[in-house]
């Protein structure tokens, strides 16, 4: 193996980036983030072992809309709801956001697309993530051995926690702005 393969197969995940050069050379990024460098996660999590890893890629549509696409997917532990021990649980994150330089820019952006406000030079690339992550997890997470004999009124969807939304969407704030 090279050195430069080596060094990408164990690359962390960059900080930050510039996104106005990222997007012209259409530039990838791969490697692994600690959810312990994840506090408003970890909010939401049993503590702070796992890592997420995570793919993008800058580039814009026909529009000319900067894009940044990407997928992550973290092993976390969450409190199972009905046992209260650690449950192991996959979030799975798949996301193409707008990436724009104002709050007047993002209302203006393609409805297909969730904003990302980036300042010209410099783009957080962990908080964008984060985001990710978190309206990934499960509402409820529980031990299937724990759920199967108590939820007998319980809809379908709620049996399959990775699938159903999160709680408090971060993103709702942003939807009800670019309604209005
Ligand atoms: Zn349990």
């Amino acid at each position: 193996m090279s050195t430069i393969a080596r060094i990408m197969s164990h690359a962390l995940f960059p900080v930050r980036v510039d996104p106005l050069k990222s997007v012209e050379q259409e530039a990838e990024f791969s490697g692994s983030i600690a959810v312990s460098k994840l506090d408003r996660l970890q909010d939401f999590l049993q503590d702070d072992s796992g890592e997420a890893q995570v793919e993008i890629q800058f580039g814009h549509d026909e529009q000319g809309t900067a894009l940044l696409r990407g997928k992550s997917h973290a092993n976390v532990r969450m409190t199972c709801q009905r046992c209260m021990n650690p449950v192991e649980v996959a979030l799975v994150t798949d996301f193409e956001l707008g990436i724009v330089f104002s709050d007047e820019q993002a209302k203006h952006l393609d409805k297909q697309y969730e904003p990302v406000i980036a300042e010209h030079e410099s783009l957080e690339l962990l908080p964008v993530i984060e985001d990710e992550l978190i309206l990934s997890l499960p509402m409820y997470a529980y031990h299937k051995e724990c759920g199967d004999h108590e939820l007998v009124d319980t809809p379908k969807e709620v049996e399959k926690p990775v699938e159903t939304q999160a709680p408090n969407n971060p993103f709702s704030v942003l939807e009800q702005l670019k309604k209005q």
